[in-house]
């Protein structure tokens, strides 16, 4: 039963996030159910063939589950989506979004900047299967256009990015795409619906890492697509119904809760960040500040106007050195003085992360192409979480202080 028909229409964002898709059994809980169930008993055989044959009420959870069901609506009504499709991972949802829309032969235009993990995908794996890919610079708009060619059919684009938080001008790729008779993907992780609205903005599918803000305290794996009835209930969600890269139940459940406090969370995260990066700023110790909130970012004012006027809760900064070996010891001092931050992969949770993407996320390039990607060894990044702003600092400057 969905009770989503007896809701008021026109209701908010923040109204939705925790009104909206809730499929409540005959019990009347408040709280959304967890459908913690593999198959799902047929009243009888016409009914079982009927459902098998038109995909309509729940057989199996590979096909669908009320629980990830759920989620899915959940997550389309903030990104303003008409449909939504959940999967096991967030590279789950980007392997769907090549399964579903690309064959050999076909063309991609991406962001060297973009997740490391998306990068290897698409350049390496999708390669060995004839995927075609250009990577171009983050910011420069000209360099996507001329990146296009006949065979292309996707451009997919990050913003901000990890760690440097590099903005990209959202409408300005989805005109480029359209012009070109492909679609504009965008990956929404960083910025969450709380900042940006991407298909608003032009934008054919959303991709999400539920993993990160969306539960936001760090407990599960999670993925979506979100995009047109057609896109994605047509396109992509029978392909991941056959290939089975679905979101658990359980995942579903826990992701589901997670959004409720998805904007309080995210609003506060930004807040404590651009706190943190201002502070930053005034350390004689600190090179260089990336945050999209401070005056000195190269993108504040597109990032300003496309993303709510909100720098979102990484931070990152790097530590000046004469050489490489020095800015790691530095960088790794820093880190080890904090007794407060976690040194963990991960982004999005209440608990403030810190990590030295030179020796993580990107330890496994080269440092050439490091030294591309503007991250040295001195780089820092913060992922900002609900601790009080100060206790931050003041683990910071443990280290910072005695440098
Ligand atoms: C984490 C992340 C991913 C991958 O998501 P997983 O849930 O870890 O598979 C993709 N893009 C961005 C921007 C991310 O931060």
């Amino acid at each position: 039963m969905n009770h989503d028909q007896a809701l008021p229409a026109g209701l908010r964002p923040e109204t939705l996030a925790v009104r909206t898709a809730i499929e409540r059994s005959q019990y009347g809980e408040n709280s959304e159910a967890l459908y913690l169930t593999t198959g799902f008993v047929q009243p009888d055989s016409a009914t079982s063939a009927q459902r098998f044959a038109s995909g309509e009420g729940y057989t199996y959870s590979r096909t669908s589950n009320p629980t990830v069901t759920s989620f899915e609506r959940r997550l389309a009504a903030l990104e303003g989506t008409e449909a939504a499709v959940a999967t096991a991972s967030g590279m789950a949802a980007i392997l769907l979004l090549i399964m579903g829309l690309l064959k050999a032969g076909d063309h991609v235009v991406l962001s060297r900047s973009m997740f490391g993990s998306t990068i290897n995908l698409f350049g390496k794996e999708f390669a060995k299967f004839g995927v075609q890919t250009t990577f171009c610079s983050q910011t420069d708009v000209d360099e996507w256009r001329a990146a296009v060619r006949p065979e292309t059919r996707l451009l997919f684009a990050e913003t901000p990015t990890n760690p440097l938080t590099e903005v990209c001008d959202i409408a300005a790729l989805a005109d480029i795409a359209h012009g070109a008779g492909a679609l504009l993907a965008v990956d929404n992780a960083f910025a969450t619906p709380i900042l940006q609205r991407p298909t608003l903005l032009g934008a054919d599918v959303v991709m999400h890492s539920g993993t990160k803000y969306l539960d936001g305290q760090g407990r599960v794996m999670a993925g979506a697509l979100c995009g047109s009835e057609a896109l994605i209930m047509g396109k992509l969600a029978p392909v991941l119904r056959t290939a089975g890269m679905v979101l658990s139940p359980f995942n579903a459940w826990v992701v589901l809760k997670g959004l409720e406090t998805l904007g309080l969370r995210v609003k506060a995260q930004c807040e404590n960040a651009l706190t943190l990066a201002r502070w930053l700023e005034a350390q004689p110790q600190v090179a260089r500040v990336y945050y999209p909130g401070l005056p000195s970012h190269p993108q504040h004012e597109l990032a300003m106007r496309q993303q709510n006027g909100l720098g979102g809760g990484v931070v990152a900064f790097q530590l000046a050195a004469d050489t490489p070996e020095a800015a790691r010891a530095k960088a790794f001092h820093v880190i080890d003085s904090c007794r407060l931050l976690s040194i963990a992969t991960n982004l999005g949770d209440t608990k403030t992360i810190i990590s030295h993407p030179a020796s993580t996320s990107h330890g496994r390039l080269s440092e050439e192409q490091r030294q591309a990607a503007g991250i040295t060894q001195g780089t820092i990044r913060v992922a900002v979480g609900l601790e009080h702003p100060a206790d931050i600092q003041d683990d910071l400057s443990r280290g910072l202080a005695s440098l």
